[in-house]
This record gives C-alpha cells, structure tokens and sequence, in this order.
C-alpha cells in the first residue's frame, strides 16, 4: 500500500539510536516514522540473556530520561525494559516487523518495504550491524550445530562446545558455559585473547585456560565441521576435535549492499560510509546515518554511549532547513 503523505523524516531501525532520533524530530516538531524490521530494539532483543553492558545506565540514556538499573551496569533485561518505555510513554510512531528494501530518489524519497512504501523528505539510516554475521566460509558452517548468536549455557550442559573468536562476545559465552558444565574450547585466530576484553573478566578467562579449565588453541582456524567432530588448522597442522556444537561469536557487518544501492559512498578498506561528521548527512542529499552503522566495518569504534549525540546532530540540521523560506 503506498502512503500519500510527504513525511519529514523516516527513520530505519528501532535500536536506541533510532529511537532518540525520533524523540529529537517529536522535540522538533518534524513529522517522522520509525520502520523496524523486529521487535522494538531489535538487536538489545537477541543479546545473550545473561549480558551485562559494559557501560553504566547513565551513559545509555536517551534525551535525560534517568535510567534505574539495581546495580551500576545494566542487564539487558533492564535495557529492553528502559528502551521500551521511552517509545510507549512517548508514543512513538514506529511500525514493526516491516522491512525496508529499497530507497529511490523521486523527486523526495520513496522508501519501499516488505508491506509498502512511503514518501519522505529525508531518512536517517540507523541500522546498526548486527544482523549479518561475519561468516567463516567453511563446509558444515550451515549445520544446525552451528550459531553466529549465542543466547543461553544451559543448552550445552555436558556438551562439547567450540567457541570461535577471542573477543568480548566470545570470552563471555565460553565462562558461562564452561561454569554450566560444558566442554569448552576456544580456537583464536591470533595468539592470545583479545586486547579489547574487559579489564575486570580478562583474568578470568585466562587463569581458567592457564588452569586448563578451557581448551585454547591459538593461531587457529576451523576447517571443517562435521555432525560430531571440527577440523583445526592449528599453527599449519590439521587437528580434528570430538565436538556438538559450534558457537561462532566472529563479529558482524552492516549491510553494504543496502547502503551502496542508496548511492552511500563506502570509502577504504574498512568501508566507512562517507558522511559529514557535523551534520552526519551523506554524500547523498537528505540521507543522514545515525549510529553504530557509521563505523563501516569498524563496529567497535560507535555505541549507544558514543553515538547518542548522532540525533541531536540530525535533528538540529533537518529543524533549521525546514524554516528557512525563499
Ligand atoms: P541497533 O541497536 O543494532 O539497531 C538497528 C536496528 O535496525 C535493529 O533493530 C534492526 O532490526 C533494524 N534494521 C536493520 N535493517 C533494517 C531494515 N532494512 N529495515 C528495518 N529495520 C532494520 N554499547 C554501549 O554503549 N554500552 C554497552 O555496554 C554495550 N554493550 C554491548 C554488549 C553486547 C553483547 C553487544 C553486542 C553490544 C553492546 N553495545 C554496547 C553496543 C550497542 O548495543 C550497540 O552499539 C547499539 O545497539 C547500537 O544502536 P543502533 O541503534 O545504532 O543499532
């Protein structure tokens, strides 16, 4: 169904960043629709259970509205439970469980979806990354042993796991599920953990490896997986593990497909959009980022506490041109 009406701003995705932009366009007085493909903060949605942020609550809020967590740190339950509040006690127009496919530009924008499409002046792309895992491109990766999302330990009880990565995401998954009573074993790419795990969990993970509680071969890649074994290539020599499941915790990346088919520049290596850091507009008039999305597939350097601001840098921006007349 197409929507007649000419909208200040759409705004793609329901993360935090997306919803506070939406707070700023309601401040503003633009009219604006927020278009999630999931649930509300869809991402927060399929963290593990058991997360905690790394960050204090006070740095995840949004627009000053406090954010009461028991202890310092947050758990995800908390942060659904903030993130949801602020767009129902503010009513926020977001429509759910759409998806956006397609931006044209026709005269304004015509932004099409999987239900229908709508007319807008502007749109603010804050779609984060963590939909489209880093795959590892080996044989068995498409077995149903295997996950890019780890959510629970209690699943793996007496199992033998393969956690692949060394990073935050990884170290977690691995001391849970090792203090639920699985197997665990680690296959690390370089030669120890990484340099970005959290000062006060480092040490743990690396007395139970010193321990021998977890299994870690470094310098390691996965082969192949089969139903019960992994193939490793250990510093050149193949070794092959019993193994039940894989958890395969190697990053994700945002959708570069999507943001080059709107005529976004992807500059370097790294393809880091290109957009103006003021303003955040793009090299394309009236398409603005927001988010973790602007790191490219650098996504460590952009999170919710550093990239609060990206709304108000919007907003402000779309609020001045909308009175200036001629
Ligand atoms: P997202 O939250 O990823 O939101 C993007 C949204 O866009 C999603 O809801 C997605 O469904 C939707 N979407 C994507 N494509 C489409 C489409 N085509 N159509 C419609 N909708 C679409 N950050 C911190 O600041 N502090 C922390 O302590 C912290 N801890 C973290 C712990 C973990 C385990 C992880 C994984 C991340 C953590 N982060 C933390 C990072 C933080 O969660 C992200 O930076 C944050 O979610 C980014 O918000 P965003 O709105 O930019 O993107």
């Amino acid at each position: 169904m197409e929507n007649e009406k000419l909208m200040d701003v759409l705004i793609i995705g329901a993360g935090p960043i997306g919803i506070n932009c939406a707070l700023e366009a309601k401040k503003n007085n633009l009219s604006y629709l927020i278009i999630e493909k999931g649930p509300i903060v869809n991402s927060l949605y399929n963290y593990p259970s058991n997360m905690k942020f790394f960050s204090t609550s006070e740095k995840l809020e949004l627009d000053d509205i406090p954010f009461i967590s028991k202890e310092a740190k947050p758990s995800k339950q908390e942060a659904l439970e903030y993130y949801r509040r602020i767009a129902v006690s503010n009513d926020l127009n977001i429509k759910l469980f759409e998806t956006v496919i397609a931006v044209d530009k026709v005269n304004n924008f015509k932004v099409t979806t999987d239900r229908g499409s709508y007319k807008t002046k502007n749109i603010v792309v804050a779609t984060g990354f963590y939909d489209i895992p880093n795959k590892m491109d080996v044989k068995g990766e498409d077995l149903s042993k295997v996950t890019h999302y780890y959510n629970d330990a209690h699943l793996y009880a007496f199992q033998k796991v393969a956690i692949v990565g060394a990073s935050n995401s990884a170290v977690d998954a691995a001391l849970e599920i090792y203090r639920k009573g699985g197997e665990v074993s680690m296959i690390i790419r370089g030669e120890a953990i990484g340099d970005r795990v959290k000062y006060w969990v480092k040490p743990d993970i690396e007395n139970r490896i010193k321990e021998g509680s977890i299994k870690a071969y470094y310098n390691s890649e996965i082969k192949e997986i089969s139903k019960d074994k992994i193939v490793i290539n250990e510093e050149g020599k193949d070794i092959s593990i019993p193994n039940d499941f894989v958890v395969a915790l190697t990053g994700y990346r945002p959708n570069f497909t999507f943001l080059k088919a709107m005529g976004i520049k992807l500059v370097g290596k790294k393809q880091i959009p290109s957009y103006n850091e003021d303003s955040m507009e793009t090299n394309v008039k009236g398409i603005f980022l927001a988010g973790v999305i602007c790191g490219g597939e650098e996504t460590h350097k952009w999170f919710i506490e550093n990239s609060r601001i990206h709304a108000k840098q919007i907003l402000e921006t779309l609020s001045k041109r909308s009175k200036v007349t001629f």
